[in-house]
């Protein structure tokens, strides 16, 4: 692991010693961070993306004065984690460098800490033993909300309260913990030990803290992101890392799904509800008039936002500032109101697919039930503040209509970029009807706009970003920097390899017609068998989806091509059930280790191709079998392409393969994971041999695509591949100084050199501006003005 030490002076970085990738990754974010704007950055995987972004963030926190907060945005728990221990390294490796008193101590006083759910962070002896996260949050909230932990400490032993959140409540606000950077396994650890709550021990420190390192979702998501990262200042540097499907999840943070046996429970809790509110008149009916009083004067939300029930779902700039419309306000009318929308929705499962603009719903639904839009877009705040008021308990319970709230301020908030679509079925072959009301947003930046707006640099990198120009296009946004960087090797740790046809010269291809044709199934498997003989250790092979991998399975199990893999490895696959993958993926390697070796096979966009790393021994080589295109028929897809090609001119073939090759690099990516590691990237399509296809890899994968090697036969590759693995096991030349990997002397040298450029390039701009003037003054006719006049022009 290389380490490097930046000091951002007014005009240049000392780095003490890093690869040349590292070093242009870091003279670019410093160009987006001084022009305080946004970039798009591409980093070949395994050439340390983390530690460079967080080595010249750091130092440029630590250098000015204004200390601009970084938010550190990663995909996965793991990867939070992995980002956190790698932030902690290199603040103990910045304390030991540091020289004076006055640096160890602000090194020593740095705050790094990471965020995660309820689930991963609580310590409660009965709470955390819940194996649901919505569960948990609930139970949390009814030992934590304000009204609770008022009643329990006023009448101490009356209601049951969190110890761990009554004695962070005792401790001084920003001085919760010692500083330091804290992974999530250290917090809990220090929650533990000091009996304080790690969970709200992290929202509460947020504020107060250099780098907060969190999940993709407490920025994008508005239900979230109203709650967690609102008061985070907006001189913030923010950072979404793995931002390969940035789009997907902007797209899914504001999509909702209603199925049927979700408006059946909402229907249940609004009765529930007005159960309660019936019991509280008769017990306590000021409470009612109290909060209808609140309303009126248009106090929707003054409680303390902690511990909110549910936040509003729409994007704070279309927030609305008002009062609750009056024919909501009373708690009896909005139950009539939530009871009427829920049996409109249920009414409205017909046997046949309908696709609808919002707008055209709310028409439908006042028409229908006189249901207006205007009360329709209070609907989250209204149920929140009902739900505060009537003190329930058991909010989990009430998670149904919770989002069916959601989707009536969503429904009512937006016109542009959301459609209404409901399928009667759940999957296409699907018999018995299970209808499924699909609120879904199509245009990904309108999620993101507001973290544009709000925030002045925002950095989107990842190793697979490739065609780096359609995220400006899709996202909205003009970056300052958008850059790719090629890999610099001593010795090709990676080959790619195309095989387009079989050694049978049968094309090979998972195109739809050909797919299930014996001779290309049979093609892929020799392929598995040749492979599974000569390479060591791990395999891992990606299917474009599951019902492709499950119909190639079965088939190659009855031409005994599986019996002839077991021969040499073991076989273990990927399957929709996260915990059957996670035991798939121990054993796998578990039998890499042990020298029995194995073969995996997953899926292009499942569970295994995001965040898990098939380094050295657990992945040799990786074998893409077909182009990984999503499935056209989906009709939200459609819908999708449709927008994109009114909204943004984006053609549908030409974001389909953007998204099947970018995928497909995200699976041939994971098998390297670092300069000295290596492996084999075989493309098993012919498709995959077209050069526009290839241009879409990215840059640090094609630049090692030879001729040669993008258009092979299958025997023609496992010679290749062969002789790859040998050069590669015979030649080790560790020493990568002065190529891969730069000393102090090597960097000064390309310092000197960028300086050199950088000042032909100016003496070039002023000669062109020289030559502009002389053109300008050509273009007067050769006088100056005073010249011009004063001649008569009047012939
Ligand atoms: S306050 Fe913390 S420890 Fe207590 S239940 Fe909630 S998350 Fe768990």
């Amino acid at each position: 692991m290389i380490y490097l030490h930046v000091h951002p002076s007014q005009h240049e970085m000392q780095v003490t010693e890093c690869i040349p990738e590292q070093y242009a990754y870091m003279c670019d974010l410093k160009r987006t961070l001084d022009a305080t704007g946004h970039c798009v950055l591409e980093m070949p995987s395994g050439t340390g993306k983390t530690v460079s972004l967080l080595s010249l963030i750091v130092s440029y926190q630590q250098f000015y004065p204004t200390k601009r907060k970084l938010i550190y945005c990663s995909r996965t728990v793991p990867e939070i984690e992995k980002a956190l221990a790698e932030l902690k390294r290199l603040m103990e490796y910045r304390q030991e460098c540091a020289e004076t008193d006055e640096e160890k101590e602000k090194e020593r006083n740095f705050y790094g800490i990471g965020l995660t759910s309820r689930k991963n962070l609580c310590i409660h002896p009965e709470v955390s033993k819940e194996k649901k996260g919505v569960v948990v949050d609930a139970r949390c909230r009814d030992l934590t909300n304000a009204a609770v932990c008022e009643k329990g400490r006023q009448n101490p032993g009356s209601v049951e309260l969190c110890d761990w959140h009554e004695e962070l409540g005792k401790r001084e606000p920003g001085n919760l913990i010692p500083p330091g950077v804290y992974t999530l396994a250290d917090v809990l650890e220090y929650g533990r030990d000091n009996k304080v709550c790690p969970y709200f021990l992290v929202r509460r420190m947020m504020p107060f803290v250099d780098v907060v390192i969190y999940s993709f979702h407490y920025l994008l998501d508005p239900k979230v992101a109203e709650q967690v990262s609102k008061e985070l200042s907006k001189d913030a540097i923010v950072v979404f890392d793995e931002a390969h499907n940035i789009d997907n999840v902007c797209i899914e943070s504001l999509s909702i799904d209603l199925t049927r046996p979700m408006l059946d429970s909402a229907a249940r809790s609004v009765g529930r509800l007005g159960d309660k509110i019936e019991e509280i008149k008769k017990t306590d009916a000021s409470k009612l008039q109290d909060e209808y009083a609140k309303l009126v004067e248009g106090l929707q939300d003054a409680a303390d936002n902690e511990d909110a029930f549910m936040s509003n779902p729409v994007l704070p700039e279309d927030l609305l500032k008002e009062a609750i419309p009056g024919n909501i306000r009373k708690a009896e009318h909005f139950i009539a109101f939530l009871k009427r929308f829920v049996e409109y929705l249920k009414a409205c499962a017909p046997d046949l697919f309908l696709q609808e603009t919002p707008l055209s719903f709310l028409q439908h639904l006042k028409d229908i039930t006189y249901i207006e839009r205007r009360p329709l877009r209070f609907c989250a705040e209204r149920l929140q503040s009902l739900v505060r008021t009537l003190e329930l308990d058991r909010l989990d319970e009430v998670h149904s209509l919770q989002k069916v709230a959601t989707f009536a301020t969503l429904v009512a908030t937006y016109e542009r970029g959301f459609l209404l679509i409901l399928e009667p079925f759940e999957t296409d072959n699907a018999t018995v009807p299970n209808p499924i009301f699909h609120f879904t947003c199509l245009d990904p930046s309108i999620a993101i706009k507001p973290v544009f707006e709000r925030f002045s640099s925002v950095v989107i990198t990842s190793g697979t970003i490739s065609p780096l120009d359609m995220y400006p296009k899709m996202l909205q946004f003009t970056p300052v920097v958008q850059e790719s960087y090629s890999m610099t090797l001593t010795r090709n740790s990676f080959l790619p390899l195309v095989i387009t046809r079989g050694s049978d010269q049968v094309a090979i291809s998972s195109r739809f017609e050909v797919r299930n044709d014996p001779a290309v199934v049979r093609n892929f498997g020799s392929i598995l068998i040749e492979y599974s003989k000569i390479v060591p250790d791990g395999i891992v092979a990606f299917f474009p989806s599951y019902l492709y991998m499950e119909s190639i399975v079965a088939a190659w199990n009855d031409m005994g091509i599986l019996n002839e893999v077991w021969k040499h490895k073991l076989i273990f696959v990927e399957t929709p059930d996260a915990n059957e993958t996670s035991i798939a993926l121990e054993n796998y390697r578990r039998a890499c280790d042990n020298g029995r070796g194995a073969v995996l096979l997953s899926v292009a966009r499942g569970k295994v191709s995001e965040g898990i790393d098939f380094d050295h021994n657990y992945g040799r080589a990786v074998i893409m079998f077909g182009v990984p295109y999503q499935y056209t028929e989906s009709r939200i897809l459609k819908a999708r392409l449709e927008y994109l090609r009114d909204a943004y001119r984006i053609r549908e073939s030409e974001f389909l393969g953007f998204d099947a090759m970018r995928n497909a690099a995200q699976c041939v990516g994971r098998v390297l994971r670092g300069k000295t590691d290596w492996g084999l990237m075989v493309f098993a399509d012919k498709r995959f041999a077209r050069a526009d296809k290839r241009a879409k890899l990215p840059r640090w994968i094609n630049q090692y695509i030879t001729e040669t090697a993008s258009n092979l036969s299958t025997d023609m590759a496992i010679t290749l591949s062969k002789l790859f693995m040998r050069t590669i096991s015979q030649n080790p030349n560790e020493n990568q100084t002065g190529i891969s990997l730069w000393t102090i002397e090597d960097i000064e040298k390309a310092q000197a050199q960028q300086k050199e450029q950088q000042a032909i390039e100016a003496e070039r701009r002023r000669d062109d501006d020289v030559m502009d003037e002389d053109d300008d003054e050509y273009g007067n006719g050769g006088f100056d003005d005073e010249v011009l006049a004063n001649m008569d022009l009047d012939v």
